[in-house]
Order: C-alpha cells, then sequence, then structure tokens
C-alpha cells in the first residue's frame, strides 16, 4: 500500500470511535420488553428492579447513558453527579460498542493476540463491569458504580449490544483510486493496519447513514407497521428461540451476545452493502431496494431478544 494512503487509513484509527446510539425509541423498547418478561419470570427480581430505581421508570434508566452525553439533558440526581466526577469514567461515550472484523469466529476469539480488538472499555467489558456491582468478590468491584448506575448501565448497553452495528464492523482497504472493499478477515485487518467505518456510521446513503439506519429509522419503520402497543406487539409476536439463552457464568453473557450480533451484522447489517465513492473520511454506499423492508424482521428479533436477555441479567443481579 502506498506510504500516503496507510498514513489515511492508520490515521482512521486514531480518530474518535463511534459513540452514536440505538434510538431512545429503540432503547424504551428493549426496557418495555424486560419489564415484561422480568414481571412475568422472575417477580422478585421485577420488584427488587423498583426498590433499586425508585420513580425512574426501567425506560428512563435505558436512555441515561446517551442523556449524560450532553449538557442540556444530563439529570443531576446525586448518582449522576458521582458518576460524573470520577475519572474512571471520563471515557463513557467510548462505552457503547466494539468494532469487530465481520469474519471473527466470536468476541472471545477477537479479544486475544494475534486479532485482539477488544478494549478494557468496551462494551462487553463495561457490562460486566456493572455486572460486577451485584456478583463481584472484592469491594473496588461492588463500588464501581452505585447499583442505580449499575442498573442504568446495563440497560443501556444490552441494548446497543443488540443493535449488529455496534459490534461488527466494516474495516475498509482501498484497491484503486475509486474502487473499495470491506476486509472481513481479522488477521488480514490487523495486518494492513485498516480503519473502520465506525460500525456504518462512515457509510453514507441520501441524508442518512447505515448506523443510523438501524439505531432509528428503521426501528420506526417497524412501529409504523405495527399500528398500537408496539412493544407488547411484537414481544408477542416473537417468541425466545433456545439460542437466545446464555450459557454458563453471567460474565460470560455479554460476550456470548457480542458474538451472536457480529454474526448478524455480517449477515445482514452489510449484506449487499459495499463502499463505493470516498468522501473525506466517508463512503457513499448503494442500498438495495428491498434492504429496508428485508431487515425488519431482524430489527424485530433484535429488539425482542435484548430485552428478554435484559430481563435475564437483571434476574441474575437482582435475585
Ligand atoms: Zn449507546
Amino acid at each position: 500500500m502506498p506510504r500516503k494512503l496507510m498514513c489515511l487509513f492508520s490515521s482512521l484509527l486514531l480518530l474518535p470511535p463511534a459513540a452514536i446510539p440505538w434510538s431512545a425509541h429503540g432503547h424504551q423498547t428493549v426496557a418495555e420488553i424486560a419489564l415484561l418478561f422480568l414481571k412475568q419470570s422472575n417477580p422478585d427480581a421485577f420488584k427488587n428492579l423498583g426498590t433499586e430505581l425508585g420513580i425512574e421508570s426501567l425506560a428512563d434508566a435505558s436512555t441515561w447513558m446517551d442523556d449524560i452525553k450532553n449538557v442540556e439533558t444530563t439529570p443531576s440526581d446525586p448518582d449522576t453527579v458521582v458518576f460524573l466526577n470520577a475519572a474512571a469514567n471520563k471515557k463513557h461515550k467510548d462505552w457503547h460498542f466494539v468494532n469487530l472484523p465481520l469474519n471473527c469466529t466470536s468476541y472471545a476469539a477477537c479479544s486475544q493476540s494475534p486479532t485482539d480488538f477488544s478494549l478494557n472499555n468496551d462494551i462487553v467489558h463495561m457490562i460486566n463491569e456493572a455486572v460486577q456491582v451485584f456478583k463481584g468478590s472484592t469491594a473496588a468491584q461492588k463500588s464501581r458504580f452505585s447499583k442505580r448506575v449499575a442498573i442504568r448501565i446495563l440497560a443501556h448497553l444490552i441494548g446497543d449490544l443488540h443493535q449488529p452495528l455496534h459490534v461488527g464492523c466494516g474495516y475498509i482497504r482501498k484497491l484503486s483510486q475509486q474502487k473499495f472493499e470491506f476486509v472481513r478477515d481479522p488477521v488480514l485487518v490487523k495486518q494492513k493496519n485498516l480503519g473502520h467505518d465506525r460500525g456504518g456510521g462512515r457509510l453514507l446513503f441520501g441524508s442518512n447513514n447505515l448506523h443510523s439506519h438501524w439505531d432509528g429509522s428503521l426501528v420506526n419503520r417497524l412501529d409504523q407497521q405495527i399500528l398500537t402497543d408496539f412493544a407488547p406487539t411484537i414481544k408477542m409476536k416473537t417468541p425466545p428461540q433456545p439460542s437466545w439463552t446464555p450459557q454458563g457464568a453471567v460474565l460470560t453473557w455479554a460476550g456470548q451476545f457480542a458474538t451472536d450480533s457480529m454474526k448478524l451484522s455480517a449477515s445482514s447489517a452489510y449484506k449487499g452493502v459495499a463502499p463505493r465513492k470516498q468522501q473525506s473520511q466517508d463512503f457513499t454506499i448503494d442500498l438495495d431496494k428491498t434492504y429496508s423492508t428485508d431487515r425488519l424482521p431482524d430489527v424485530q428479533v433484535q429488539l425482542v431478544k435484548g430485552g428478554f436477555r435484559l430481563a435475564l441479567v437483571l434476574a441474575e443481579v437482582l435475585k
């Protein structure tokens, strides 16, 4: 690769990573579905959740991590003030994602040398930090966050983890002046030191980008099809599958959920998508006419699966 090009793509790696959220609607839907599952399957944990959150709803708790990104929307309750004053939380905007190449076999496989794409503050690590507030064995683990903040983190990040573009990510190689391709192989991505598209955030079509399309537009489009009571209706139409239930210890669950989302990113979110023309650090893409319609069943499953799994984690930490 020519030196100039190497610099360009290497510099992409140094830019601030993506911190684009699932829309508030997506998060609140996951939270509402989680409450329905929790009330049904574990009334004791449901009651304990109410005790921890007080008058705050789980739907409100689920958007707290986005609310604190902006001064105008940051709440002023004592838990928030303590959280934002702690030096360890300064980079909370980076906690919402992990950028895995599309052919990683699992989060675990791409969290170790020579293909380590994990960070100690990525979405999986931070979910586990929040779980440790309840399940940890040391005082430091238990006091990392207040319990209320830990629930807010879980409610948000488990939602994000089910938006596939918060996990699976396009790494781009330039083939010629205006010809690009996604490189899916994690070994090759490391060898070539390729830059990424911020979970589709740099893939533009019309006035939108692929990440935002999954965060908000597709959720809204699905909602428009379900005329009334969005969360309970899609929950009723989408029965939990055996594969949704994680195996083993609770601290391995977030990694398993990440693997699942990464595979969906490869098979659905990036299916039929190719970077076309470069505009500074962004790329234009063309989407098939049926791309959005074809993806709605996946969006529906992810919202319900995210709610189901959030309920499982809350039941585990609040029992
Ligand atoms: Zn987020």
